[in-house]
């Protein structure tokens, strides 16, 4: 049986073809390459699969190189070629958000020719599928949207970056503009309730979220013309009874002609997104 696996700050989620899933806390081995890789592998080994697809948050090479991973540091340049190589078990690596839009094509939305995956969390990752096929560019970057640049000389994103659609569409995002705001230090999850409870600065926060939402995804239509994106991720779930009109409001500014043939809709993967396109991706091609 094959499994999916993703890797992320906080926990390695396994989805497994049968529908178990599993969380593995990691965030205390995050500083710990020797510590972290030894879990990986322990994951990975377990329960004997046939095959394991691995999702990585980073910027993650089409032969399995994670050549940079904002959010796990000690991952950066891990091959995992090298971290498997006495272990027999076949394996596929992607960035999370490429295969998590193979996973949204595989399970939901097989009928769309051009699928685009906007997943926003800690931070900002987008996928696209075409034709059934993953977009992963040259060297298996394609789809950075979230460092793409929509305010120059901007706020400071994680990638080192200013002025990147992330430092404005991600839970850090949120938090730096309530804290600008108020003068205190609150968790998304935090200011999403302060939000629900009618707070001025809290509404604040939000709309300008969902207005840079808005305009990104905005230039997502324009650039791919896709006839269907996909909103996931945990920011997205947490702000979600405040995001409904997105769909509608993204189709208003856009051009007629590429908003006619979209449809935009809230993913229903949760936060397995990433190890279920890990798993779509192993049971396509492993
Ligand atoms: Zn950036």
């Amino acid at each position: 049986m094959k499994k999916g696996i993703d890797i992320g700050g906080t926990f390695i989620k396994v989805l497994w073809e049968d529908g178990k899933k599993e969380k593995h806390y990691i965030k205390d081995l995050k500083k710990d390459r020797e510590a972290l890789m030894e879990k990986i592998r322990e994951v990975i080994k377990a329960g004997n699969p046939s095959g394991v697809g691995i999702a990585v948050a980073g910027f993650t090479s089409l032969n399995g190189i994670v050549y940079k991973s904002p959010n796990i540091p000690a991952l950066d340049k891990t091959d995992f070629r090298k971290v498997l190589e006495d272990i027999n078990i076949p394996f596929v690596v992607g960035n999370d958000v490429n295969l998590g839009a193979f996973g949204e094509w595989y399970y939901d939305y097989r009928d769309s020719k051009i699928l685009l995956l906007v997943a926003v969390g800690t931070g900002l990752g987008t996928g696209l599928v075409y034709k059934g096929e993953v977009f992963f560019g040259v060297c298996g970057s394609a789809l950075e949207m979230g460092h793409h640049t929509v305010k120059k000389g901007g706020e400071l994103c994680n990638c080192g970056r200013k002025g990147c659609w992330e430092a404005y569409c991600s839970s850090y995002a949120i938090e730096r503009e309530y804290k600008k705001l108020t003068g205190r230090t609150l968790k998304d999850y935090e200011i999403a309730e302060k939000a629900k409870e009618g707070e001025e600065e809290a509404l604040k926060v939000v709309e300008s979220f969902k207005d840079y939402l808005i305009t990104g995804l905005m230039n997502g239509v324009h650039i791919f013309n896709p006839d269907r994106i996909v909103l996931a991720g945990g920011v997205i779930e947490t702000f979600k009874e405040f995001l409904r009109d997105v769909p509608e409001k993204v189709k208003e500014i856009s051009e007629e002609l590429p908003a006619l043939c979209l449809k935009i809709s809230f993913s229903r993967a949760g936060e397995f997104m990433g190890a279920r396109g890990a798993l779509a991706y192993a049971l396509k091609y492993l």
